[in-house]
C-alpha cells in the first residue's frame, strides 16, 4: 500500500514537471516584437534585466535616434572621428570585417541610399537614378575608418551614414543568451524578430525544433524545421519589410553595387550557428548574392544554411 501510494506521488511530480508551461516574456523593442520563452525557470526580473540590455543596446546603435553612438558618428560624416563606448566600437569592427568576408554584399554604408528610398520613414518611393549613383559612389568599406587605440569612428565621405541595421539584432540576440546563459539559465529560446536564440536543449537529449517562416503565408506557417541544440538560428527574408509603388514590391535588403532592392531569387535563407551577430550579416550578405554564389558561400565557409529560392527550391547545406 505505502509503495503504491509512493509510486503515484512520484508520478504525479514527474507530470507535474512535464506539465510545467514554458514562460513567455515579450516586447517591442529594435523596431520589433522580442520574445524571451523560459522553460527551465521563469524569472520577471530576469527577464526585466533581458530586455533592459536589449533597450541598451538600440539605444546606443538605433540611428534614427539622434542621442545614438551611431547618429552621433553620422552627424561627424566627412568632419571628424568620433571616440565611442567598447562594445560599440567592436560592432562596428565586427561589421567592417564581415563586410571584407562576403565581398561587399554586407555593407554597413548604405545608410544614406536606404534613406533615399525612405526606408524606415512613413512615405517610402523610389528614388532617381542620378542620386542614388551619386551616393553610392562614396559606398566604399574603406571610407569607415576606425582607430583602434583610440578607439574612434569616421566616416570619410559625408555622403554615407553608418547602418547596422543588418547586424544589431544578431549582436543584441548573442548578448542576450550570453546574460541568461551566465545567470544560470540552461533552457530558453530568445527571439528578436527573426533572430532566433536556442539556449541549451528543450528536454534532456532532445533538441529544439525551429520553424522556418514560409514567406507566403501570413499565419506564421513554416515551410520547413530545423533541428538546433544551444545556436542560434538567423533568416533574412525580402517579405518582412517592404513597399508597393505602381505595383511592383521594394524591399529593405539592399544591394550595395547598385543601390537597389537586390534582385535576388532568394525568398529565405537562414543560418544555424552559434554566433548570432555573424549570421545576422551574413544572411543579409548571403539574400543579396543570390542562391548560386551564397550556396557557394555557405559551402566554402563551412555554414549550415536553408535556403528558399522564388521557384519553391529548398536548399540545405551542413544539415
Ligand atoms: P531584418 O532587419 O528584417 O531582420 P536583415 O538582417 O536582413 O533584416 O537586415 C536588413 C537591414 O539591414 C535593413 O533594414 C537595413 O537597415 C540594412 N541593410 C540593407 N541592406 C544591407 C546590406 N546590403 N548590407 C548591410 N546592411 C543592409
Ligand atoms: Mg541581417
Amino acid at each position: 500500500m505505502m509503495r503504491r501510494v509512493l509510486a503515484a506521488i512520484l508520478m504525479l511530480c514527474a507530470l507535474a514537471s512535464c506539465s510545467r508551461q514554458p514562460v513567455e516574456e515579450h516586447a517591442f523593442l529594435m523596431d520589433t516584437w522580442c520574445s524571451i520563452t523560459f522553460y527551465d525557470r521563469g524569472d520577471e526580473e530576469l527577464s526585466d534585466e533581458a530586455f533592459a540590455i536589449l533597450e541598451e543596446i538600440d539605444a546606443r546603435l538605433d540611428r534614427f535616434d539622434t542621442g545614438s553612438e551611431v547618429a552621433r558618428i553620422n552627424a561627424q560624416a566627412g568632419l571628424s572621428p568620433v571616440s565611442v563606448s567598447e562594445p560599440t566600437y567592436k560592432l562596428i569592427k565586427r561589421a567592417k570585417e564581415l563586410s571584407v568576408m562576403t565581398g561587399g554584399a554586407f555593407n554597413p554604408l548604405m545608410g544614406a541610399v536606404s534613406d533615399l528610398w525612405g526606408f524606415g520613414s512613413a512615405s517610402p518611393s523610389v528614388p532617381d537614378d542620378d542620386e542614388i549613383a551619386r551616393l553610392l559612389e562614396a559606398v566604399d568599406i574603406d571610407n569607415l575608418v576606425l582607430d583602434d587605440g583610440a578607439m574612434t569612428v569616421y566616416l570619410a565621405d559625408d555622403r554615407i551614414s553608418l547602418d547596422l541595421g543588418g547586424i544589431a539584432k544578431g549582436h543584441a540576440a548573442d548578448e542576450v543568451a550570453a546574460f541568461l546563459k551566465a545567470s544560470g539559465v540552461e533552457r530558453a529560446v530568445v527571439n528578436l524578430g527573426g533572430n532566433v536564440w536556442c539556449i541549451g536543449q528543450r528536454e534532456e537529449d532532445r533538441p529544439w525544433t525551429v520553424g522556418l517562416q514560409d514567406p507566403s503565408s501570413q499565419d506564421g506557417a513554416y515551410f520547413t524545421t530545423v533541428s538546433v541544440s544551444d545556436s542560434s538560428v538567423v533568416t533574412s527574408g525580402s517579405y518582412q519589410r517592404f513597399f508597393i509603388e505602381d505595383g511592383v514590391a521594394y524591399h529593405h535588403i539592399l544591394d550595395p553595387a547598385t543601390g537597389r532592392p537586390a534582385d535576388s531569387d532568394i525568398l529565405s535563407v537562414s543560418l544555424i550557428m552559434d554566433d548570432s551577430t555573424m549570421a545576422d550579416a551574413l544572411t543579409t550578405a548571403l539574400f543579396v548574392m543570390g542562391s548560386t554564389d551564397a550556396a557557394t558561400f555557405c559551402r566554402q565557409w563551412g555554414l549550415s544554411a536553408v535556403i528558399l529560392t522564388g521557384n519553391g527550391e529548398e536548399i540545405r547545406i551542413g544539415l
